[in-house]
């Protein structure tokens, strides 16, 4: 039987007149990951802020294990398992790498986190070789690790990743994607926001397609791509 893990059911988010996010309805089943792709300004981030809590939605509701969490404020939102690695990673400089670990687990009061440090160190030898050391110092594609291994620390439930792969080379979006495949594997349900369809459509079980603030199109990769207008419009295909 499949568990649906969020329903987000015609929501709305509007910025004054610019109505971002219009009636969109979407869920995310239990082990899933799905993708949202869209061009620039489609509502993307909005949508996901929205979900984690940080933009206040109009109307609509989200449904999050059964429970309407519309009043929910973000912290209860991340403490419950809804965890956002936001776009641009939005980690701090100027605390070392270890120390960005410690803040994704702020949330989880007296939680003894040590063994879980030690295994994503174990994951990441370039972080662990780093990790006295100012985050400042990483580059782009370590930095978007830590992102996801910070996030990991908060002992989410679902992930979702605001374009993680923006401005990594081609092999470490590769080793992104690889990444997030394991830890879907491992157990975490996973809302991907993406301008890097072709990847995001290998590694997604369904994908939705916003277009200014409306999903145009949803369904299994297959179908998105089999779709031949969608697939030139928004899928960058031919
Ligand atoms: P991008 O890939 O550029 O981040 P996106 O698909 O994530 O795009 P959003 O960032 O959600 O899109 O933006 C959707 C629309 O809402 C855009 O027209 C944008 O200018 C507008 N918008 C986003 N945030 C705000 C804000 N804080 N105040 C006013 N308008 C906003």
């Amino acid at each position: 039987m499949t568990i649906m893990l969020l329903s987000v059911e015609k929501i709305n988010v509007r910025y004054g007149r610019n109505h971002a996010v219009k009636n969109v309805s979407l869920n995310l089943a239990d082990g899933e990951i799905i993708t949202v792709l869209g061009a620039n300004g489609a509502g993307k981030s909005s949508l996901l802020k929205a979900i984690q809590g940080t933009e206040k939605i109009e109307s609509g509701s989200i449904i999050y294990e059964d429970k309407d969490i519309n009043r929910w404020g973000a912290p209860k939102r991340v403490q419950s398992g809804l965890v956002l690695v936001p776009e641009g990673r939005q980690i701090f400089i100027s605390m070392t790498v270890e120390e960005n670990l410690l803040m994704g687990a702020y949330s989880r009061k007296n939680a003894d986190i040590t063994n879980e440090i030690e295994m994503i160190f174990e994951r990441f030898p370039n972080l662990k070789e780093r990790r006295n050391m100012l985050a400042a110092v990483l580059s782009g594609g370590e930095q978007q690790m830590l992102a996801v291994s910070r996030a990991l620390l908060a002992k989410p439930t679902i992930m979702m990743l605001d374009e993680p792969s923006l401005g990594l080379s081609p092999i470490l979006v590769k080793q992104l994607f690889e990444l997030i495949k394991d830890i879907n594997t491992e157990g975490l349900s996973i809302l991907l926001v993406e301008q890097n369809t072709h990847m995001a459509l290998q590694y997604a079980d369904r994908g939705y397609v916003l277009e200014l603030g409306n999903i145009v199109a949803s369904g299994t990769p297959a179908d998105l791509l089999a779709d031949k207008k969608l697939a030139k419009a928004y899928l960058g295909g031919d």
